[in-house]
């Protein structure tokens, strides 16, 4: 999707593999695995460190918003903590209970087409966090400062206009 948009992009498995980027997206995925192997690889300290330095923008996305939640009910699995927001994972329900929406998100015209897999809820703790899109009156996108969260799968549709705003956002 950010290649379609020009973006030069590259995985990030090592601490070493976010030198020179100006955002990171944290895909879906399980939560609990990311969480692990961040700490592992010391990616999770690599990430906060260039966060607070102001060079990375992130957005974490279903699982990857899990991951840099502060908080997450009943859960002390390993996570980045950066964003205060607190999370449900699973809040909707199974892997079988997936469905996709249209979401009203700020500052579009139409809706957006989201897809929601295993999703979680993203409450917001304090008043950093501005809520950007809910779905059944839950928030599921918010900001704070550099960061996004997205409860739903924004790459498995063909629109692109979240990523457009989000590589505007790393450039910012
Ligand atoms: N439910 C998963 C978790 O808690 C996230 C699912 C997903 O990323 N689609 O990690």
């Amino acid at each position: 999707m950010l290649q379609s948009l020009g973006a030069v992009v590259a995985e990030v498995r090592l601490p070493e593999h976010l030198k020179g980027l100006s955002g990171l997206i944290v895909p879906g995925g399980e939560s609990t695995t990311i969480g692990k192997l961040a700490a592992e690889y010391g990616v999770d300290q690599a990430v906060k460190e260039r966060y607070d330095s102001g060079e990375l923008a992130v957005w974490g996305t279903c699982a990857g918003a899990i991951w840099i939640a502060r908080e997450i009910e009943g859960s002390a699995q390993k996570r980045l903590g950066l964003m205060d927001i607190c999370v449900r994972r699973n809040a909707f329900g199974r892997q079988v209970d997936s469905f996709e929406e249209f979401l009203d998100i700020e500052d579009f015209d139409t809706p957006f087409h989201a897809v929601f897999i295993r999703a979680p809820i993203l409450e917001p703790l304090g008043d950093g966090v501005r809520v950007l899109a809910r779905c059944e009156d839950a928030p599921v996108f918010v900001s704070q400062d550099r960061m996004w969260a997205s409860s739903f799968h924004p790459e498995l549709t063909g629109d692109n206009r979240l990523h457009k705003r989000f590589l505007k956002f790393c450039k910012r």
